[in-house]
């Protein structure tokens, strides 16, 4: 019987970690602080950063929320970076993603003191994961070692597959199972043969953008699925497909006219031997791995 690898148990065991070091910090009179800036009003964002803001608030952790126009333009984003990189109460700086068109992404990500860089997107980061130095890695390839290490799923010397080659999940995604001495392959959309990958690996990450995609017989029997995965399914007949006689999906459609599936096939999950489910998996942990990153941004800023 394939387990369930309980993403939301795991962030709630991270968040209460986070809140014993931010109260330990608070001891000593020092609040670790995010800033997070959200420009415009894009729906999604919005519910994603009163998120990050409230978790803030439940671990004891100091926040601000920065809300620029629509039409603020890239040397105005740059000119608050620099504030922000300049104060000594900020810890951490997010840019919710995605930007207005006429801001130039790149270069602000590559604006922020990569000792503020929360989300580890700044290339100094990157390297540093890559070169096996200590650095802020992005959190929701964090979050998938954090799954595997506290599910006790081996990773050295496992045969680990990684589908998807984005520099925010893929890549360091798979940087990490290396340093960890995993065997890591990663897989894209040039990919000959996928199912040849997918099939001998013990630890198959799937972060591609497609709803189902990794099927049962992609999957070697007993392996460790993790679906990073979150897509939006409208339509019915789809929905059905995946979850057949579901009826909480079915109930949760009827309310809401959508659903959320992974890039796994959620029957690929029976032959596995554990798996992250969608939703409640890796998902879970990002905003978890974002309040562990701040609050280790503020240690080793404040050199405490
Ligand atoms: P991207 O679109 O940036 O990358 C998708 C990757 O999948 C690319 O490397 C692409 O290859 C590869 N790919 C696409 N089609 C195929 C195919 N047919 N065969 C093999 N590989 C393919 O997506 P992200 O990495 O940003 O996100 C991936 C998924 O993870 C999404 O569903 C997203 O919503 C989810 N996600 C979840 C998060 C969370 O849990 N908190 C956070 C971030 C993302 P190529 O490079 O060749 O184009």
């Amino acid at each position: 019987m394939a387990k369930l690898l309980d993403g939301v148990a795991i962030a709630g065991e991270i968040k209460n970690e986070v809140a014993a070091e931010a109260k330990e910090l608070a001891a000593r009179g020092i609040t670790p602080k995010l800033v997070v800036v959200l420009v415009g009003h894009v729906a999604a964002s919005e519910i994603y950063v009163r998120s990050k803001v409230k978790t803030c608030g439940e671990l004891g952790i100091g926040s601000e929320m920065i809300t620029p126009p629509e039409t603020i333009t890239t040397e105005e984003m740059l000119t608050l970076v620099a504030e922000l990189n300049g104060r000594p109460d900020v810890d951490g700086i997010l840019i919710q993603l995605p930007l207005p068109k006429q801001v130039d992404t790149k270069r602000l990500l590559e604006a922020i003191d990569p000792q503020k860089d929360v989300d580890g997107f700044h290339p100094v980061n990157a390297g540093r994961l890559q070169t096996g130095q200590p650095a802020l890695a992005p959190c929701t390839p964090a979050g998938i070692i954090e799954i595997l290490q506290r599910s006790k799923i081996a990773i050295a010397g496992a045969n680990a597959v990684v589908v998807g080659r984005s520099d925010i999940v893929g890549k360091p995604a798979a940087m990490m199972l290396l340093n960890a001495s995993a065997t890591v392959s990663v897989c894209h959309s040039k990919t000959a043969n996928l199912v040849n990958y997918t099939r001998h690996a013990d630890i198959l990450v799937a972060a591609i953008g497609r709803p189902g995609f990794i099927t049962e017989e992609m999957v070697k029997p007993g392996a460790t699925v993790i679906d990073v995965g979150i897509n939006r399914v409208n339509d019915l007949s789809e929905m059905e497909k995946f979850f057949p006689n579901d009826t909480a999906r079915a109930e949760g459609f009827a309310r809401r006219g959508y659903t959320v599936v992974g890039d796994v096939d959620p029957r690929a999950f029976a032959v596995s031997g554990a798996y992250t489910p969608v939703p409640g998996g890796v998902g879970a942990l990002t905003i978890a791995m974002l309040m562990k990153n701040t609050v280790r941004a503020a240690r080793q800023r404040r050199g405490v």
